[in-house]
């Protein structure tokens, strides 16, 4: 039986709005269509939008809206063979940024399982880009699995990255269920502890990692998957409550109390995270550079 999939009362609330960051919200939203850029803030609907732009951080989605993979949570759209890349988008999304001045950006992708490396250059030139440009600036990026290649990762590791993120998404026995059925458990483990013990640069690198909560995880499972990240190196945590995009996703298994995500805060940060940010709202980059200067000022 699923939950009923209404939301409950402390989704429907709107988290406050920063009132100040209205102009700073226009000013970015103008850049992303002269450049033809996609956000995930927008393609999802993110409802952090207000609070992330005006805050000073957005997440930048590469190589198209296309994914050749299938997830049963997630709203993009699918095709074996997506549209050629831009090779104009790294100076796009370069030029994008250091207009906006932003300090901090989260680079993610959808899955390019038709490319040779995944897209892993794609995405570290990008990065490289941004980095010549704007040395100031921190970068995330949020990568694909690259099907467990050691040498994707490289690529994107030795791309001057600040956080190396990518999302386990849930347990493991639900795996099969939530993700598409080239993705795994062990192999998204193995990616975050190339990408945090690689022979040259790991250790100055930050990881991250994600999970959803509310897809028929037991307390016990998430509690094997925190400890499966921290022994694999990751250092920041997110737990966000999963919400259906469309009525071709998955259901919602349980709404999860905003307490429960407290406690989970609490007990991964005993655990050894550096930091967790969990609540119904967060998502992998909710507020990404806060969380980011907090952690190394700890
Ligand atoms: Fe969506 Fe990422 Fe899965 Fe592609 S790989 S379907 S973008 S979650
Ligand atoms: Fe964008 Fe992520 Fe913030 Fe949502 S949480 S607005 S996707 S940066």
């Amino acid at each position: 039986a699923y939950a009923s999939q209404r939301k409950p009362s402390w989704l429907l609330v709107r988290p406050p709005g920063d009132h100040d960051s209205a102009s700073e919200y226009e000013r970015l939203r103008t850049t992303v269509r002269e450049l033809n850029l996609h956000t995930v803030c927008e393609e999802a609907r993110c409802p952090n939008i207000g609070e992330c732009w005006g805050g000073g951080t957005a997440t930048i989605m590469l190589m198209g809206d296309v994914c050749t993979r299938g997830c049963r949570f997630c709203s993009v759209k699918t095709s074996r063979k997506p549209p050629a890349i831009d090779p104009n988008e790294p100076e796009n999304v370069s030029t994008a940024i250091s207009r906006w001045g932003l300090r901090y950006v989260v680079l993610t992708s959808v899955d390019r399982d038709d490319l040779p490396d995944g897209g892993a250059s794609h995405i570290a030139s990008t990065v490289g880009l941004l980095k010549r440009k704007m040395p100031a600036i921190l970068v995330e990026t949020l990568t694909p699995d690259f099907r467990g290649s050691n040498s994707a990762v490289d690529t994107v590791v030795n791309s001057g990255v600040d956080v190396f993120a990518h999302n386990l998404e849930t347990v493991e026995r639900l795996q099969h269920v939530v993700r598409d059925y080239r993705a795994g458990y062990r192999q998204s483990l193995k990616v975050l502890e190339r990408a945090k013990f690689h022979p040259q640069r790991g250790q100055e690198i930050v990881t991250k990692s994600s999970l959803m909560l509310g897809v028929g995880e037991r307390q016990s499972e998430v509690r094997q998957s925190m400890k499966d990240l921290l022994n694999a190196g990751v250092q920041i945590l997110t737990l966000g409550q999963y919400l259906r995009p469309s009525h071709r996703n998955m259901k919602v298994e349980e709404w999860v109390h905003p307490e429960e995500f407290v406690e989970w805060k609490r007990e991964g940060e005993a655990l050894g995270f550096l930091y967790v940010a969990a609540g119904p709202l967060v998502r992998s980059s909710y507020r990404a550079g806060e969380f980011f200067i907090e952690s190394l000022l700890r």
